[in-house]
């Protein structure tokens, strides 16, 4: 497969102008084209030569991810399913303004971006990993997600999250790849702090990215404050236990500054007065603030979230500890929701081949 013309990096076009003997100013005038006019053919990119249009034709791919369904309306939380070049589907969800989500008042839209066509860490309340993991996206399919959003809503998305399908941190390259793209000025232009990657806890990659210098923020979803309750429910945890982790966690906060966790309340598993209390000690000891996430029932599985009075109470538990910690109210602002564990509900495809769940949402 030839690498997507939406994964393209200004300094690799530079190379490769160079190496076909193109000046370099052309480089800038091919992301225009890409990323600022959003032409997906070299063909329509009139002010470049013929010769060196199908020079770039050898070379890329021009985006073949099509919507194949739209869920929600205009006003509310859009969930898009789209068909990838080989058949794959993939979801994305569009969230209308969000004041609450990562304390950035201007929030306007945000998107949700998949990382991967299914999921490897089986996390035993999420629909993503209920059918395994097909394959990693590309960058240029992950940008494209974004692209194509903008293009139906016809708005401008103020702010991206690494919360769809998948695990960005197993896919870390690409994902890197797609959220320089995103965030330089020669393409779609969104700021680093408006980008946010979301792990299971890969503490190897946690590492990596503090040394790396590409910018974003970090939400890690913890989920269990013990290794008892969090290994009950995320399998990563036997991998990666919360000493491991957390160390990984201290490295990363004193080279990048801060992260936030996730932690999803699930009725009678991890929303105790002594998880509160453990989770508090581990968000003092990062300074990290915390999004709690009522659990959102996934069809097939046992889980549900705990009532509206003991949501509320493990919130006031971990403020009186000391922790700022978020509880999402509006269920259709709740990005969890829209992301992470859609209903699974229909299978597309041919039956009789096994092929990815897709996700489809209430909203
Ligand atoms: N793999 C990454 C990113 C994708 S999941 C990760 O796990 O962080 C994005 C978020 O949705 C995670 O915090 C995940 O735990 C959460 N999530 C998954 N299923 C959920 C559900 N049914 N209800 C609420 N949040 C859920
Ligand atoms: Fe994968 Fe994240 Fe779902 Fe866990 S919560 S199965 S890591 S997508």
């Amino acid at each position: 497969m030839k690498p997507s013309l939406t994964g393209i990096v200004l300094e690799e076009l530079a190379d490769f102008l160079q190496t076909h003997g193109a000046p370099s100013y052309r480089a800038k005038q091919i992301t225009d084209w890409i990323y600022k006019k959003r032409i997906a053919s070299f063909d329509a990119m009139t002010d470049l030569p013929n010769e060196l249009r199908a020079q770039l034709t050898a070379e890329f791919d021009t985006p073949k991810i099509e919507v194949a369904r739209i869920l929600g309306s205009k006003d509310t939380t859009q969930k898009f399913l789209f068909r990838l070049c080989d058949q794959n589907l993939i979801e994305s969800v569009l969230i209308p303004a969000s004041p609450a989500l990562y304390g950035q008042p201007s929030d306007r839209r945000t998107i949700c971006v998949s990382s991967q066509v299914g999921c490897a860490y089986g996390c035993k309340f999420c629909a993503s990993g209920l059918d395994g993991w097909t394959r990693n996206l590309d960058a240029g399919e992950m940008v494209q997600q974004l692209i194509e959003i903008e293009k139906i809503c016809g708005e401008k998305i103020d702010n991206v999250v690494f919360m769809g399908m998948g695990e960005p941190l197993a896919n870390l390259k690409n994902v890197l790849r797609a959220i320089r793209i995103i965030n330089a000025a020669w393409g779609i232009g969104i700021g680093a702090r408006h980008i946010t990657i979301s792990t299971s806890g890969l503490a190897p990659q946690i590492r990596e990215l503090a040394n790396d210098t590409t910018q974003f923020r970090l939400a890690l979803s913890l989920h269990g404050a013990t290794d008892e309750v969090r290994g009950r429910i995320m399998p990563v945890n036997r991998k990666y236990p919360l000493k491991v982790l957390l160390e990984a966690c201290d490295y990363y906060v004193a080279k990048k500054g801060r992260m936030t966790f996730e932690y999803i309340l699930i009725a009678g598993v991890n929303d105790s007065d002594e998880q509160a209390g453990e989770l508090a000690k581990i968000a003092r000891h990062l300074a990290a603030k915390i999004n709690l996430i009522p659990y959102n029932t996934v069809e097939g599985l046992e889980w549900s979230r705990p009532s509206r009075f003991r949501q509320e109470k493990f919130q006031s538990f971990l403020r009186e500890h000391g922790v700022t910690a978020t509880l999402r109210r509006e269920k259709g602002h709740d990005i969890a929701a829209a992301c992470g564990q859609l209903r699974l509900q229909t299978r597309i495809g041919d039956p009789s081949r096994p092929g990815p769940l897709v996700r489809a949402a209430t909203v």
